[in-house]
């Protein structure tokens, strides 16, 4: 993308945006006979949100019946475990553990057991505090719920996966290449005019923004599209903490949700390697990724909850990834919101606002529903 056209070069699709929905949408489109382009401000592929994640496959147990949340996750999920037996991908049904510590938090973990199975997660195990000792001996709680089908993935070897589909189906993926506007609705033809900051026009017919982080503002930026309906976007930085030595646990432990984030909890890599977080800490702007040592204290508080025993010193700051809110800190949690056609008017145009966690296990969902929500 370094010369820039003199007119519009036609194409069918542009997808803004390389991460894992961005590329799942992608392989979508170019599944269904488009000819994409891939347009990637960065060098790689996943250097966003998609690198900062905690790679878990979730069941689907938390979002409210009937959101796109429920519905993706859960279909996602399904998706996500036949794509990764079938292409080889690394991950591990290893289950997870929602934990509660108080008598107040059993009644959450209640609520929660019925909303996931409104979500239709129908294997969910109700565990006593002995039950869930004779999983885990390590862990203290009052009462537990086993979620079989969660698990984790590689999330770069299934990114790697969608982009080699993508490439082989005839789409191209353009590194270097930040799209600075779009110009909606343009000509006789009503091709949408995306310009990246290097001067080249592409004309599509069809553009997705898939820009993570930066999809409220970009939006923004496109020239025809009502501003009205725009999310404001906010973003709760979450950081890591990772155990020094083996974690003496084989499934995931979650404590019962927080308003925000999912709470700190235990997760495992794949090579059984422990790591604790997200927190969630509001910031200003999508662009601090350290993590600061002195959030520990608060990781020893939350952890040692459902394990006691985690010794002095075993936190060590790992990194940190921050999620693309679309509501106010101490509002409830936004559902993804996809704005296609119906809802802007703009035929031929998606824009995918908040797509926070479980965006990783809802990819392939999502990535076949906007490409239906593009043929309607
Ligand atoms: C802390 C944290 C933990 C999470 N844990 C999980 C989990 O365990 N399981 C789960 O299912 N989900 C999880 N998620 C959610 C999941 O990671 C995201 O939903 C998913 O990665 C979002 O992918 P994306 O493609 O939308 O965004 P991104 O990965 O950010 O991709 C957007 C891409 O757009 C590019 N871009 C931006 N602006 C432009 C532009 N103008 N022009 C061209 N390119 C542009 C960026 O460089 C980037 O590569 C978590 C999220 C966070 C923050």
């Amino acid at each position: 993308m370094n010369q820039p056209l003199a007119a519009p070069e036609p194409v069918d699709a542009v997808v803004i945006g390389a991460g894992v929905v961005g590329l799942a949408v992608a392989r979508s489109l170019a599944r269904a006979g488009c000819a994409v382009w891939v347009l990637e401000a960065t060098s790689a592929i996943g250097t966003g949100i998609s690198a900062r994640n905690s790679e878990v496959i979730h069941a689907g147990l938390y979002y409210a019946a009937g959101s796109l949340k429920a519905r993706l996750c859960v279909q996602g999920r399904q998706q996500l475990y036949a794509y990764c037996a079938e292409r080889g991908i690394a991950h591990q049904r290893c289950g997870k553990l929602v934990v509660a510590s108080t008598p107040v938090q059993v009644e959450l973990l209640r609520a929660t057991q019925a909303k996931a199975q409104a979500n239709g997660v129908d294997d969910l195990q109700w565990l006593s505090r002995a039950q869930a000792r004779a999983l885990e001996p390590a862990l203290e709680c009052q009462a537990a719920l086993l979620s079989p089908s969660t698990g984790i993935v590689d999330s770069h070897a299934l990114m790697l996966s969608l982009q080699a589909d993508t490439e082989n189906a005839g789409g191209q993926l353009v590194f270097h290449a930040p799209v600075d506007t779009v110009a909606l609705a343009q000509g006789a033809d009503g091709r949408h005019w995306v310009r990246t900051q290097d001067g080249t026009c592409l004309a599509a017919r069809t553009v997705v923004n898939a820009a993570g982080l930066s999809a409220p503002t970009l939006a923004r930026r496109f020239a025809g599209l009502a501003a009205d309906k725009l999310p404001t976007p906010y973003y709760a930085k979450g950081s890591y903490f990772t155990l020094a030595g083996r974690a003496p646990f084989r499934h995931l432990v979650y404590p019962v949700p927080e308003s925000a984030g999912l709470g700190v909890h235990l997760t495992l890599d794949l090579g059984g390697q422990a790591k604790f977080g997200p927190d969630v800490e509001w910031v200003d702007a999508p662009d601090a990724f350290t993590v600061n040592p002195a959030r520990a204290e608060g990781f020893y508080a939350a952890v040692r909850q459902y394990w006691p025993g985690l010794p002095d010193g075993a936190l060590q700051p790992a990194y940190a990834g921050i999620r693309p809110k679309i509501s106010a800190p101490g509002d409830p949690a936004a559902d993804f919101c996809v704005q296609g056609p119906q809802d802007h008017g703009v035929a031929g145009l998606v824009n995918l606002f908040g797509i926070e966690s479980p965006g990783l296990t809802s990819a392939l969902a999502l990535g076949d529903w906007v490409a239906q929500l593009l043929e309607a």
